[in-house]
């Protein structure tokens, strides 16, 4: 699941709400800064994010990054779905984000940083795109065991 392209989201019903509902909840209990949808097995084109005390917490269905602008920073990240691998990842800056809400309404966001960085590793997951993929050589020979054992139960599972 997680690495396949998610399939986009044709009608936002009950269902649809219901799962991003859970989706914020499962979020904050494992204190993440976002969680899309194939994270908790499905292949929907959805993710949300934590707020903060800027901005509530917000649920992206069918999400296009319309922009990515700014110099390449170096940031570590970590993924929920690759517990305690923390990788240096290099992303734009700044993006822009188009996408819908909860009730169906598109909104359009800019976020430069820690927010631009989020929505780039989260449509990363809807493209089966994980940070293991983005990781410089010299992290992935730091963390060949520990990717190895990831694949063997990846391949249980
Ligand atoms: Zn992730």
């Amino acid at each position: 699941m997680l690495r396949q392209r998610a399939q986009r989201i044709e009608t936002i019903d009950g269902i649809v709400q219901a799962v991003a509902d859970r989706m914020l909840e499962l979020m904050h209990q494992a204190d993440g800064a976002g969680l899309a949808a194939p994270q908790v097995g499905l292949s929907w084109r959805m993710f949300v994010t934590r707020g903060d005390e800027n901005q509530p917490d917000r649920i992206f269905i069918n999400p296009r990054l319309t922009a990515l602008q700014g110099e390449l920073v170096l940031r570590e990240e970590g993924c929920l779905s690759v517990p305690g691998i923390q990788v240096d990842i290099r992303r734009p800056a700044s993006a822009t984000i188009s996408a819908r809400d909860r009730d169906d309404q598109s909104f359009i966001l800019h976020g430069d940083d820690l927010p631009a960085r989020i929505w780039q590793h989260e449509c990363d997951h809807l493209d089966g795109v994980l940070i293991i993929d983005r990781m410089a050589p010299i992290d992935r020979i730091a963390y060949r065991k520990m990717l190895k054992e990831l694949e063997a139960s990846a391949a249980e599972g």
